[in-house]
């Protein structure tokens, strides 16, 4: 296989999207090849030998390595400007292993507060079960943040921002210090984001994390993650023999369907977040609407931090209006072109009921101090023209007050 992109880290970022890690095979295809194999064939005894002892450049088996694989991982690690990526199958299994990987019992976290709820299990509920301890704090008041890593002996720092459901966004350089002033490593899961709009490692995050299941494929067709980070010692010594020998690894298929969404990221990125921004100044004028969280909105009580650290408010907007669940579930069930789903980053406009699905496994009480009311509908805006999603809205908003 021939590589032709080696020269492309000089190339600008929507050039890096579209040819970025393209290995061309003898049959010299112009879309990826997808290598559909579990395994692969050595020339020779003493070639499978030098395999295993990892002195030939050889793929050994898909659990490890893959040629498609391979191309996503190129791709991505160019987009975020990092040295290494590693895929995964999920963006679970990318936080699960990034996290597990690098962490001993006896070791601490401490984490943001507001998280996707499957991250808010692992950190409070399945690490601790092998001796990992772990602390919340709001992300957002940097007081908690020293505080917690003041109190005791920390190795990791997990985070999220902008936050889902209520977009909180917390400051990556402040974190990034109080975290290597404590000799941890921070964490960021950046899905919100995307690459497109905020790059973590440029605010001293360590490792950044990804659900590619969201915006990078983009058209809701598959599962997938992404681990990208410049620190070679967690590469080499952690991540890689725990990706091995347990597993979670991204399939070609898969990784092929990212590779090729990733093509059209950034096009996708700047419709979506066009049309975000005009539904959440349409949603903030609305007299049924108590409030409207938007990244760039400047009611937003962070939106300066938001516009110093991303380049756009992103896809995802929450809104409340009064009247709790019994309201929210006749504006959801009123609802024609929006479909109730809890996913994100998709090329169809999706709304949720975050108290009731997302973060249900919260107490009342974890709801009440992270805003997340019964009346907090969230909405990830597509690519829809942004006239009839507006008309949508509005008009299952007529059907919730009848
Ligand atoms: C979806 C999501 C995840 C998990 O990703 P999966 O691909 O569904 O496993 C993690 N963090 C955030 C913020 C997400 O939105």
């Amino acid at each position: 296989m021939d590589a032709p992109t080696e020269s492309l880290s000089k190339w600008r970022l929507a050039t890096r999207l579209v040819r970025g890690g393209t290995l061309r095979s003898n049959f010299a295809e112009t879309s990826e090849g997808l290598f559909m194999t579990s395994g692969y064939v050595y020339e020779s005894a003493e070639q499978a030998e030098a395999a295993f002892k990892g002195e030939a450049d050889v793929y050994i088996y898909s659990r490890y390595s893959n040629p498609t694989v391979t191309m996503l991982q190129e791709r991505l690690a160019l987009l975020e400007g990092a040295e290494f990526c590693r895929a995964t199958a999920s963006g679970m299994a990318a936080v699960f292993a990034s996290l597990a990987s690098q962490l001993d019992a006896g070791d601490r976290i401490v984490s943001s507060r507001a998280l996707f709820g499957s991250c808010h299990y692992v950190v409070t509920e399945l690490l601790p079960r092998f001796g990992i301890e772990c602390e919340l704090v709001d992300g957002t008041d940097l007081d908690a943040w020293r505080q917690a890593l003041g109190r005791k002996r920390t190795q990791c720092v997990f985070l999220e921002t902008p936050s889902n459901p209520t977009l909180e966004i917390i400051d990556l350089n402040a974190v990034a210090e109080l975290t290597h002033a404590a000799g941890a490593k921070l964490v960021v899961d950046n899905v919100f984001a995307t690459p497109i709009l905020q790059q973590p490692l440029e605010f001293g995050a360590d490792i950044v994390v990804y659900s590619t299941t969201k915006h990078m494929d983009g058209q809701g067709r598959s599962l997938g993650g992404a681990i990208l980070t410049n620190d070679e010692a967690f590469i080499t010594d952690k991540l890689t023999p725990f990706m091995r020998h347990t597993g979670p690894s991204a399939s070609p298929f898969n990784a092929w369907i990212v590779l090729k969404g990733l093509e059209t990221l950034e096009a996708r990125l700047s419709r979506h977040c066009a049309n975000a921004l005009t539904i959440a100044e349409h949603l903030s004028r609305h007299q049924r609407i108590a409030r409207v969280l938007y990244p760039t909105l400047a009611s937003h009580p962070q939106s300066t931090l938001a516009m110093a650290q991303m380049s756009d408010g992103g896809t995802v907007l929450s809104f409340e209006f009064d009247g709790g669940r019994d309201r929210a579930f006749r504006f959801l069930n009123a609802l024609s072109l929006i479909d109730i789903s809890n996913n994100l980053g998709d090329s169809k406009s999706l709304v949720t009921h975050p108290a009731t699905t997302t973060h249900s496994r919260l107490t009342p009480e974890e709801r009440t101090e992270m805003g997340i009311g019964d009346g907090l509908v969230r909405l990830s805006v597509g690519l829809e023209d942004a006239q009839d999603v507006i008309e949508d809205l509005d008009q299952a908003l007529e059907a919730a007050w009848r």
